[in-house]
């Protein structure tokens, strides 16, 4: 199959990380390479599988059997999790405090910080690329993806989709009731009741900003390395700071800190449809926030790509 011209320029690098395999994980990763092959009109994808020795066995031998079952040409190329997580050290340390449960333990946090250091580890010819979680369901064309980067603005260097659950309406809770006018932690789509002398008017329908869910990052790493703003807020006395204003302590690594990011600096990231990383995982649903779970949850639109979310069953 001859790609156009256009497309040879093109790049199409897929991370991913797969560390600690176990029978769930091969299970995840299986599903995630079958969708991804199912669909792909891509003649040069290139998977770049961030991975531990013993769990590059297992991914290399899926990989095999599903590269030959759809006949798709793919190149992969295996990264040392411990090699890129030497890399992003800094980043780690100024991270883990604020958005970590239990800090502590390097290794097993370091894989949920690797994305903010991705440039450092990525070749530094390569221009862009996306990293995507291993419970994550196709159900398009990658190439339409990667279509994507077509929208971001000149200002855009990251692209994720929001958070569908109330998780940053919970950590936010102490900002929010400072606050209260505040629609940093509010669902995307939320309406509000004006003040009682305004009862006879219609009430409002406004955009909230939910915070964003780390599943599918999109990286313009030249525009990255580049950034000298970004490259500053990686900085520990950064991460202190704005920390401290949003008066932050997270658990979910990255997003917590791309969450963040969003709410100072709007431009620096593009929002990915809901559509591109449908979540399902429904735990706060059943944990204090069931009155509000649903506008958190609400995508509307064509789901392209489903996310098996704290290990949420994708449906067939
Ligand atoms: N991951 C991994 N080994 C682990 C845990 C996580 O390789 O033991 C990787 C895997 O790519 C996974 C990602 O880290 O998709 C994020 O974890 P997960 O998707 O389970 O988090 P969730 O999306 O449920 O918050
Ligand atoms: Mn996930």
């Amino acid at each position: 199959p001859g790609g156009n011209d256009l497309e040879d320029h093109q790049e199409f690098n897929i991370f991913i990380i797969y560390t600690k395999e176990n029978y769930q994980l091969q299970k995840k990763f299986e599903l995630f390479t079958k969708s991804l092959l199912k669909f792909s009109t891509v003649d040069k994808l290139h998977l770049h599988i961030i991975s531990d020795r013993k769990s590059e066995v297992s991914a290399e031998k899926i990989l095999k059997e599903q590269i030959e079952h759809y006949r798709k040409s793919v190149y992969f190329t295996f990264y040392d999790v411990h090699k890129s997580s030497e890399k992003i050290k800094d980043i780690v340390q100024a991270m883990m405090p604020f958005f970590s449960s239990n800090p502590g333990s390097y290794y097993s946090d370091a894989l949920f910080y690797l994305s903010l250091g991705l440039h450092r580890i990525a070749d530094p010819q390569m221009n862009r690329a996306i990293l995507i979680d291993c419970d994550i369901v196709f159900r398009t064309d990658v190439r339409l993806l990667f279509d994507e980067f077509k929208h971001f603005s000149t200002d855009n260097i990251f692209g994720l989709a929001p958070e569908l659950t109330p998780v940053y309406r919970h950590i936010l809770y102490r900002y929010r009731a400072n606050y209260p006018n505040t629609s940093f932690g509010s669902p995307y789509f939320y309406v509000t009741t004006p003040g009682r002398k305004h009862l006879k008017h219609k009430q409002h329908v406004r955009h909230g900003y939910p915070g964003l869910n780390s599943g599918i990052v999109m990286l313009d790493l030249k525009r990255i390395r580049e950034s000298k703003l970004f490259q500053e807020s990686l900085k520990e006395e950064y991460v202190q700071q704005i920390a401290n204003k949003y008066m932050f302590k997270g658990h979910l690594g990255d997003q917590d800190f791309y969450t963040l990011l969003g709410y100072e600096f709007p431009s620096l990231i593009f929002r990915l449809d809901c559509v591109w990383n449908r979540q399902l995982c429904t735990w706060w649903k059943d944990h204090g926030y069931s009155d509000v779970f649903d506008a958190y949850f609400h995508c509307e639109g064509n789901i392209r790509i489903y996310h098996g979310n704290c290990n949420t069953r994708v449906p067939e």
